[in-house]
């Protein structure tokens, strides 16, 4: 069993926490640094990332994070955690976390289309199939030679890895698969 800690700003870490206890793992709500010591990976929920990034700074937990994760610790961005990961985002010149080697478009599918819901065969996750629920998402602009594209809607770049870190732009924690979280554990808490 593996102690899994989302962090629990702001936004949908209830679903994560939910999804980690379904898989018979312990989820621990992080919100302050020291609880960063006893866990064996992190989620960074989806939410508002503006908002979150300014409570890891209020919280102060930013910097205790980044290095953290910087030294190797295992990290799943979904949506607003893949903009606080990324090292650069599009029209924006706010860096979070920075510390995963991609350029993310903030809300890339614009008013119209806002939110969407599609159903892939994934084949990072065996050709499952995996239903890929978009609200206000981001994707993926660049990346970086050191990670790897893991899914593409659209010849966007919605899911990638880089060693300890990955990110989607969907949020698996808000259908009833628990496909992505097995994924994190697996390759990346497990290794
Ligand atoms: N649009 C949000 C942002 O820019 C992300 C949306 C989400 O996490 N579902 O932070």
């Amino acid at each position: 069993m593996k102690t899994i800690g989302v962090l629990a700003l702001q936004g949908a870490f209830i679903e994560h926490v939910n999804h980690i206890e379904k898989l018979g793992h312990k989820a621990v709500e992080i919100r302050k640094k020291d609880q960063l010591e006893g866990i064996d990976g992190i989620i960074l929920p989806g939410g508002e990332s503006t908002a979150i990034g300014k409570l890891l700074v209020d919280f102060d937990i930013k910097q205790a994070l980044k290095e953290k994760i910087e030294s190797g610790f295992p990290v799943w961005g979904t949506c607003a955690g893949m903009i606080l990961l990324a090292k650069k985002l599009i029209d924006d010149p706010i860096v979070h976390l920075g510390c995963m080697d991609i350029t993310v478009k903030r809300n890339a599918y614009g008013s119209q289309l806002d939110s969407f819901i599609t159903v892939d065969n994934i084949k990072a996750l065996d050709d499952k199939p995996s239903k890929l629920v978009f609200i206000r998402a981001p994707y993926i602009e660049a990346i970086g030679n050191t990670a790897k594209a893991l899914h593409t809607v659209d010849e966007n770049i919605v899911a990638a890895r880089q060693e300890n870190m990955m990110v989607t732009s969907f949020h698996p924690e808000l259908t009833d698969e628990t496909l992505w979280l097995e994924y994190f554990i697996n390759n990346l808490v497990i290794n």
